[in-house]
């Protein structure tokens, strides 16, 4: 039996995995689910699934978990506060931890979980982006597992040799690889003109074609952001420099990213878009679980485009591909400024257009530093999100 703590349980991410443990009642356990505020789904997936404990951030809804899960009779045990999310990741009763939370919120708890030595599968790739160094410095010093959920790094890791153990260091030329190729869908703007992107709304950047994903990584679709955050991250991941990754546009989401080899093979995975595939690989590897997954029909898909990015058109691309050259600090400032831009976009303060725009500025006007450790990290993101409001307070202003 393996104990399972999901950090981001009542997310898109966390009900995916909820769902493939499920199916897998003989060989998992669930020690602790945890959300930030929203405890009503919190109590729902407790009297479902029963974990140990139940971690709410914030005290008050905590308190209001507390008395849903008396009244139903529920043994569950409900622990708030940020400090109780280190705890269930970093206990020592724990396994394997799903770190699901979205965003720069997730970097302290996912920290945990590594430093504690977990079999760690990453969704969270903000902290990635945050801190890939250290998060993989601390991974192979700890000797922590690192298993690659997010659906393209996790079709790479599957292209890779099997046992290429990540925290390691990948050495990709002993391994004959010559590129890595990520898959992008292009998301709901693929087609739209510059022009046209000025004016799009929340609910259209959110409605992805092919993927149902909380709200910011679908802003992060739409903007192509989610690209650039997932480059700085297979960077970290495989080792790679930023040569030897490209991105490909590929709108049926079928073929879930590719790896390149020296003798002009090319191995890829491919699947319906459906989270619940990389979950069960992570969860399940060396062996496959069943994952609930709709068979992957060809013959229906009947066609596999592709096409190059437009990094004029979407700019947020260009920007991460830039601060994974520049290294330091730039990746974590350019990840906190868009945080800050997407939340002022999804708060209909700032237009689509203006995410880049913030964060093009952002990167201007901070110093980078190297990131020797979480604190230099932390005061990074926090310098970047002060300069990112005053640039969202003067912009908005003209929407
Ligand atoms: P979501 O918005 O649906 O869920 C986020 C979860 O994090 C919720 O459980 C929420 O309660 C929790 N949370 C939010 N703020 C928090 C805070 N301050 N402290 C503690 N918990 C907090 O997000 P999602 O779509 O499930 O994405 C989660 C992560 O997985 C993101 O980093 C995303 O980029 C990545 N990811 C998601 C998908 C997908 O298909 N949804 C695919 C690949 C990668
Ligand atoms: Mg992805």
């Amino acid at each position: 039996m393996q104990r399972v703590t999901i950090l981001g349980s009542t997310g898109s991410i966390g009900v995916s995995t909820l769902d493939v443990l499920s199916r897998h009642r003989d060989r998992f356990e669930l020690y602790a689910l945890s959300a930030s505020s929203r405890w009503e789904p919190l109590a729902e997936q407790c009297l479902e699934h029963q974990p140990r404990y139940a971690v709410m951030v914030d005290q008050v809804s905590a308190q209001k978990l507390r008395e849903r899960l008396a009244e139903a009779g529920s043994k569950v045990e409900v622990l708030s506060g940020s400090e109780a999310l280190l705890e269930v990741a970093g206990g020592t009763e724990v396994d394997v931890v799903m770190a699901a939370i979205v965003g720069a919120a997730g970097l302290l708890p996912t920290f945990a979980a590594v430093e504690a030595g977990k079999r760690v599968l990453l969704a969270n790739k903000e902290v990635l982006v945050m801190a890939g160094g250290l998060f993989m410095q601390t991974a192979r010093r700890a000797g922590a597992g690192i298993l690659p959920i997010d659906s393209e790094h996790n079709a790479i890791f599957q292209c890779l040799p099997l046992a290429a153990p990540l925290a390691a260091g990948l050495d990709l030329t002993a391994l004959g690889v010559r590129k890595i190729i990520l898959t992008a869908s292009g998301g709901p703007f693929r087609n739209h003109s510059s022009e046209s992107l000025a004016d799009v709304t929340p609910a259209e950047a959110c409605a992805h074609p092919n993927w149902s994903m909380g709200p910011k990584i679908s802003v992060d679709s739409a903007s192509m952001m989610n690209k650039g955050l997932e480059f700085i991250e297979a960077c970290w991941l495989f080792n790679a420099r930023p040569d030897e990754l490209e991105v490909l546009i590929h709108p049926q989401s079928v073929i879930h990213s590719l790896v390149e080899y020296v003798d002009g093979s090319v191995l890829a995975q491919l699947g319906n878009p459906d989270m619940r595939t990389p979950i069960a690989h992570a969860l399940g590897l060396p062996e496959r679980l069943q994952s609930g997954v709709e068979r992957l029909d060809l013959v229906a898909s009947a066609r596999l485009d592709f096409e190059a990015p437009d990094l004029s058109r979407f700019p947020c691309l260009a920007l991460a591909m830039q601060a994974a050259q520049q290294g330091q600090t730039a990746p974590a400032a350019l990840n906190a400024a868009n945080e800050e831009a997407v939340a002022a976009f999804l708060a209909q303060q700032l237009s689509f257009t203006d995410i880049p725009r913030v964060i093009s500025k952002v990167l201007e006007r901070v110093d980078f530093t190297e990131p020797r450790d979480l604190a230099v990290v932390q005061h990074a993101d926090a310098e970047a999100r002060r300069e990112a409001q005053r640039l969202i307070a003067r912009l908005g202003c003209r929407t």
